[in-house]
């Protein structure tokens, strides 16, 4: 629920990173099966393998509840840009959504918030959605910066073309992704709600209906605590969606 009582149907989105071949579909399509039994699924489940998968994952799971997402794209519709791929590439593909600014491209590729602006604008330009990734580093939350950064990645890395049908926020703590480490409950609130006040200030009725994520870290074992936090929509998860039966005990969460 938002603060203005609406419900949003929350999102449990796998974020593959560099990892897998095409034997790994295999798991994808265990994912496919099991939230393809009627009433299995109360979240919207998606995957988001590397570039080379979106094609044969968009067939193999077609006409089935899964969603295919991508990594990443450029904010150019097409041009001399050796090795980048298009928004408009991955929607011919069929993938439905973009990851943008994840901190592993913020950090290892010096991606700035108005180049994640311009990427999400270009997800929203090719009819793809766009995941939106922001988060303070350890340094920052020890300095007390959390909320200041998080304001600041939100008002220069999504465009105003932002809607809650087209955008997901996710909150990813950059010392908590692939560490093991995620904050406590009620650092993931305080984050959250400050998230979501400042989409509703900016985007009004659209900012108040937006999915907000979290990631890093999410586990089997902790996302039920962390997706029954107010203001959590959903979960972007990294190593754990590699695996089938951990995935999908993630998406359990949402079943009551
Ligand atoms: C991520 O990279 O988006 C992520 C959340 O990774 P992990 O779940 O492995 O921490």
């Amino acid at each position: 629920m938002t603060e203005a009582g609406r419900t949003i149907r929350p999102l449990v989105a796998g974020n593959w990173k560099m990892n897998g071949l095409r034997a790994q579909l295999g798991e994808a399509l265990k994912v496919r099966d099991a939230i393809s039994v009627p009433g299995a699924a109360a979240a919207d489940v998606m995957i988001c393998p590397p570039a080379t998968l979106v094609l044969p994952l968009v067939e193999a799971v077609r006409g089935s509840k899964l969603l295919v997402g991508a990594q990443d794209c450029h904010w150019e519709p097409r041009g001399a840009y050796t090795g980048d791929i298009a928004a408009e590439m991955l929607a011919d593909a069929g993938a439905v959504a973009v990851i943008v600014g994840h901190s592993e491209r913020r950090a290892g590729h010096g991606e700035l918030d108005r180049t994640v602006c311009r990427k999400a604008e270009a997800a929203h330009r090719a009819g793809l959605a766009a995941i939106v990734c922001i988060g303070e580093t350890a340094g920052e939350r020890r300095a007390g910066l959390t909320l200041d950064v998080i304001r600041r990645q939100l008002q220069g890395s999504l465009p105003d073309s932002a809607r809650a049908a087209n955008t997901a926020v996710a909150y990813e703590p950059v010392w908590a992704i692939g560490t093991g480490l995620t904050p406590s409950p009620e650092d993931v609130a305080e984050v959250h709600k400050a998230i979501r006040q400042a989409l509703a200030a900016r985007f009004g009725a659209e900012g108040a209906g937006m999915r907000i994520l979290y990631g890093g870290s999410v586990k089997p074992a902790n996302a039920r605590e962390l997706m029954g936090i107010n203001d959590v929509n959903g979960a972007l998860v990294g190593g754990a969606s590699l695996k089938a039966s951990d995935f999908l005990a993630i998406v359990a969460a949402y079943h009551h």
